[in-house]
């Protein structure tokens, strides 16, 4: 069975643009391949945090994602710093990333340019990305279309690693492909073009129906519909519409198309339709999310199996690297 990668960052509760975006295609996918799914904190620590804070968010991440679909039973769930391998391979691969390539990341140079110290860690942050993937063997990275260059690097490594330390027509590392899927990228209830909750224009995936029915009902619209008899166009409401497309059957996704344009009904109605194919999809989740909150120790039972597992294959990564190595 091929393996997969992938990590998220630790930024608390889910929202719906990270669900449909990549939890959701995660927790269909964990059933195909063997999964292991990271919770990233030691990404975290390059931008200034407080610490109760990260912890805070670690563990409301972790158990969103069990509320969300993924399945201890089936995938292995985990936080990265409760696996110290993927540290450990990163210095090895300090050690044979190229210099170039770092500078080059897109990532890099546009955080440089904001930042007064630039500290280490932004530079070798894609290397510790790259040990991330390969500490499983990972042949594949689920990513969406403009993430496909972040695995080149990854690729290069591996290519490197195996050049130097692998014998000859036997690669050690896989040099990992994207797993392309079809992920929707959720525009902001506020129409920026990226939902994040620093813009505050998400909504949580834990949110009441009351949370979210007030954030639906003042999201933007098409500017065309200025009144309920003005006809629109689906295609400028890029966030309803594409929320439509997420959670609604597809009849109701054409009824939404044909209505808007004939102003059959109102933007209020479309949103009323939209909020109940959402809480249809929202309300088992949530009900997850509280029995968790219940019982905190199946978060925790999740997280120590999940990192029992990812050691087992962690370790065994680490003691061939470094037997090729000459590593004590
Ligand atoms: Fe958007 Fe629906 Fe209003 Fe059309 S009717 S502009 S799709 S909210």
């Amino acid at each position: 069975m091929s393996r997969i990668f992938s990590g998220i960052q630790p930024s608390g509760e889910l929202h719906i643009g990270n669900y449909l975006g990549a939890v959701k295609n995660w927790a269909a996918l964990q059933s195909q391949y063997e999964s292991y799914f990271c919770v990233v904190d030691y990404h975290a620590i390059i931008a200034a945090y407080a610490p109760d804070d990260l912890r805070r968010r670690t563990r409301e991440m972790a158990t969103s994602l069990l509320a969300a679909g993924i399945d201890p039973g089936r995938c292995a769930l985990f936080v990265q710093s409760r696996v110290p391998e993927h540290t450990e391979l990163q210095w090895i691969f300090n050690t044979i990333a190229p210099l170039g390539e770092l500078e080059r990341q897109t990532q890099f140079k546009e955080k440089r340019e904001r930042q007064e110290q630039v500290m280490a860690g932004l530079l070798n942050y894609p290397v510790l990305q790259a040990a991330d993937i390969l500490l499983y063997l990972a042949d594949m990275v689920p990513v969406g279309e403009d993430q496909v260059q972040h695995l080149e690097l990854s690729r290069v490594i591996a290519r490197n690693w195996n050049a130097r330390f692998a014998p000859e027509g036997a690669p050690y590392f896989p040099e990992p492909q994207p797993k392309l899927t079809k992920t929707r990228r959720i525009v902001g209830l506020d129409g920026n073009a990226k939902m994040s909750k620093s813009l505050n224009n998400t909504i949580g995936l834990l949110e009441t129906p009351d949370e979210i029915w007030a954030k639906l009902r003042p999201a933007v619209t098409d500017p065309a519909r200025v009144k309920k008899t003005d006809p629109g166009n689906p295609d400028n409401c890029r966030t309803i519409f594409e929320l439509h497309k997420a959670f609604s059957p597809e009849a109701t996704v054409t009824e939404v198309d044909k209505n808007c344009r004939s102003a059959s009904w109102g933007c209020v109605d479309c949103k009323k339709a939209l909020f109940e194919h959402m809480n249809a999809e929202l309300t088992p989740i949530r009900t997850r999310a509280q029995a968790f909150a219940e019982q905190p120790r199946l978060v925790d039972d999740a997280l120590d199996a999940g990192a029992e597992k990812a050691r087992t294959v962690a370790r065994q990564t680490m003691a061939h690297v470094k037997d090729r190595m000459g590593i004590a």
